[in-house]
């Protein structure tokens, strides 16, 4: 059923977000937009607490407290039992963490499993990791599909991101979480392009570890604090490797020696970046209100008119997403032999997405601040610049740093 504007459920979520004016954003994937209220947000935490109350900020307006009680608020979006998100640094250092603390609970296994799609980042992290303990561990990297079938008891920790960065192929959270239990195995899920964009239940698939970044899709802002979720059952033998003062059980005791916080308090490092919280705190008074699986219906709508409006008026575009919509995230895209060309000369139209190298267009289908004349509006202009071959110009070759 096609829904009009008027009865678009996300109508006053859209109103919610300044987005400029002659743009389709389609780029929510890789940084969310503004939400009207964050600036009045960031600037009333910059005047009113850190200009009138200095250092007793601290206490006064509750900043140490915040990262815990930001990761409850975005663990509702993500199936987390309250009490075990906390934010902080960024997802890389999350990785990082997650992958220390998981091996530390396996010590007698040495293959840490994942997959040639993941984003670099993280398998980058995984190597410097193992590097650094010189015990012997392997990182075994097998494609996509056959990571089910990899997982065996040689496996400590199977380290995934749920939804492909390149493709939006989305692995199955609960089967494989069961698997790896199955064989005696830790999981660790990457939420990047998970948190905010489809329905993740972390509690019910069982998840050991679950790491993931605000930026994207639940528009924190640019360098927005990552979040780490770690398990019930796992939190009291977790062993920090980032052994920072602030998840010490008593920081202000100053003790010659590490003893890990209580609970998720230990997944804490240093500092915590209050001004970058408070711009997350006012996208989230957006996401307090929103319904994952109402959000998700219209998701598969969105995204499945932008498919079939693209594939019908492009044919050369072939779609590198899976068709079925459960099988997605909430990005589509689209390979084309001028991929990067063709996305710059898109970005000039007005319609923004992203490169993603070898040959990927990536469209970020967020339903949160778009409607459906946007979808329609984007594939028109999308359309034109690949068939009328609009990207062929010299400017458009020119790689910038950011794809
Ligand atoms: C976006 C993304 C990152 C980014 O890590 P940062 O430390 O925030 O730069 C890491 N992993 C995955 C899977 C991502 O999609």
């Amino acid at each position: 059923m096609m829904q009009g504007f008027d009865t678009d459920p996300f109508a006053h979520t859209r109103e919610m977000f300044h987005l400029p004016q002659q743009v389709i954003y389609l780029d929510g994937n890789s940084l969310g937009p503004l939400p009207r209220n964050a600036p009045s947000a960031i600037s009333r935490v910059a005047r009113d607490e850190w200009g009138e109350m200095l250092i007793t900020g601290w206490n006064k307006a509750s900043w140490m407290a915040q990262p815990g009680e930001v990761g409850d608020r975005v663990g509702r979006l993500i199936g987390a039992q309250p009490g075990h998100v906390m934010m902080g640094d960024t997802l890389s250092i999350k990785v990082y963490q997650a992958l220390a603390a998981a091996l530390d609970l396996c010590p007698d296994r040495k293959v840490i499993l994942s997959d040639t799609g993941n984003f670099p980042t993280d398998l980058y992290m995984a190597e410097g990791l193992l590097r650094s303990m010189g015990q012997g561990h392997e990182l075994r990297l097998v494609a996509p599909e056959d990571v089910e079938g990899a997982i065996t008891d040689e496996v400590a920790v199977l380290m995934l991101t749920e939804v492909d960065y390149r493709t939006a192929r989305r692995h199955d959270m609960a089967t494989l979480t069961a698997k790896a239990h199955a064989n005696g195995a830790l999981t660790i899920w990457d939420l990047a392009h998970s948190a905010g964009a489809i329905p993740v239940d972390l509690a019910d698939c069982g998840a050991d570890f679950a790491v993931g970044c605000t930026y994207k899709y639940l528009n924190g802002g640019p360098g927005a604090p990552a979040f780490i979720y770690v398990a019930p059952q796992h939190v009291g033998a977790t062993s920090p490797a980032l052994s920072g003062w602030l998840g010490h059980e008593a920081p202000f005791a100053f003790e010659r020696s590490y003893r890990p916080g209580t609970g998720i308090e230990r997944m804490r490092v240093g500092t915590p970046p209050v001004l970058a919280m408070a711009a997350l705190e006012a996208a989230l008074d957006i996401w307090d209100d929103v319904d994952m699986i109402q959000l998700d219906r219209a998701r598969v709508r969105l995204s499945d008119m932008f498919i079939d409006g693209l594939e019908a008026a492009c044919p050369a575009l072939t779609l590198a997403s899976p068709r079925k919509a459960y099988a997605r995230g909430s990005h589509v895209s689209f390979q084309f032999e001028q991929a990067y060309a063709a996305m710059q000369a898109c970005i000039a139209q007005g319609v923004i997405g992203d490169f993603r190298a070898p040959d990927n267009m990536r469209f970020g289908i967020t339903p949160l601040y778009l409607n459906d004349g946007d979808v329609e509006d984007a594939v028109e202009i999308i359309a034109r610049v690949v068939n009328q071959r609009l990207w062929d110009a010299p400017e458009y070759q020119i790689r910038a740093k950011v794809t």
